[in-house]
């Protein structure tokens, strides 16, 4: 069988633009048809998924664990109680347009509403972007400026590391001359899923810093991360930051002990300690991915009994109101 074959692309924009955004696409390149797979387009929260991610999918198996992760199946339309829009309080959290204060010390500031990828279980699917004034910088330095017990800031979104080197530089400088925050902390899913985005530009306007640098990346199996990936996350710990990953349990990509275990050793082997394991957060539309909290205690056992203490990831659930992630022991 001849597979189709995948663009290349000359620069991490050009590889954003050209994403794949269409079904009948996806389905062509993984040579499966939308009867086997039982999906269908859904324009509240279209199909989004670079070429480079793609590339790693199995082609031919329905059960890919990539392909689970952005593939919209009919199964999301069903309403299933408990399962909400907003199912970690970020509403409640929000201080002011695109600032979260929810923990102590620590805000998080929602620097743009877009992502290279669309993950069909991710908890701000229906997060109101548009009103969220993302890109007003001053209200939020000054809220920070305003709180001396906050010493790290987390950019999030979105993707923060979708602005530009010239976007994020400026808000690297903002933060830096804040006094009292120490940290600056990166939740970002785009060195598994873009890697071509971890330019020498980049890591420039990211360490022109006195804050302590914190990466969290987010892979969720070991088949994501290639050696691209590698390649971008030891540019990123040779720029001086601190490389953390957080993983979704997640029914159907990574629900085995087995999985989990090749995660954590792969992740291990990048350099790349283990931060969280989430169970999913109760969003509309991805009831389909729950894992319950018996089967992930039973699954934790086994990682226990697998891995070395520091490649174990701590489970935990987010818990709208709380002052911390509940651990789930
Ligand atoms: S915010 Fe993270 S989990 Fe959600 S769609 Fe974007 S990359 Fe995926």
């Amino acid at each position: 069988m001849t597979l189709p074959a995948l663009p290349q692309f000359v620069t991490w924009q050009q590889a954003l633009r050209e994403a794949v955004r269409s079904l009948d696409e996806l389905l062509h390149y993984v040579q499966l048809t939308a009867e086997q797979l039982d999906c269908l387009p859904d324009p509240a929260f279209p199909l989004r998924v670079p070429h480079a991610y793609v590339a790693r999918m199995q082609v031919g198996n329905p059960h890919d664990p990539l392909l689970r992760q952005v593939l919209p199946l009919r199964q999301e339309q069903q309403v299933v109680a408990g399962f909400v829009s907003d199912p970690v309080g970020d509403g409640a959290a929000q201080k002011i347009p695109g600032l979260l204060h929810k923990y102590q010390g620590r805000v998080l500031l929602m620097s743009t509403g877009s992502c290279a990828i669309h993950c069909r279980y991710c908890f701000r699917r229906h997060y109101p972007y548009a009103q969220a004034q993302l890109h007003e910088c001053e209200d939020k330095i000054a809220y920070i400026q305003a709180h001396p017990e906050i010493w790290e800031v987390i950019l999030s979104g979105g993707d923060p590391l979708l602005l530009s080197d010239e976007r994020l530089r400026d808000w690297v400088q903002a933060l830096s001359a804040i006094q009292h925050v120490q940290s600056l902390r990166l939740h970002t899913r785009l060195p598994v899923v873009l890697p071509q985005r971890i330019t020498t530009e980049l890591l420039q306007a990211l360490s022109s810093t006195r804050l302590r640098l914190v990466l969290v990346i987010h892979a969720n199996h070991a088949q994501e991360i290639d050696a691209e990936v590698m390649q971008a996350v030891q540019a990123l710990r040779g720029a001086g930051m601190m490389l953390l990953n957080q993983a979704v349990l997640l029914r159907g990509v990574n629900d085995s002990a087995a999985a989990l275990v090749a995660l954590h050793r792969r992740l291990g082997q990048a350099g790349v300690l283990p931060y969280y394991l989430h169970l999913l957060d109760k969003v509309a539309g991805a009831a389909h991915f729950a894992v319950t909290h018996a089967e992930a205690q039973a699954l934790m056992r086994t990682l226990r009994e697998s891995l070395p203490g520091y490649l174990v990831p701590k489970l935990v659930r987010e818990v709208a109101g709380m002052p911390y992630k509940q651990p789930i022991d």
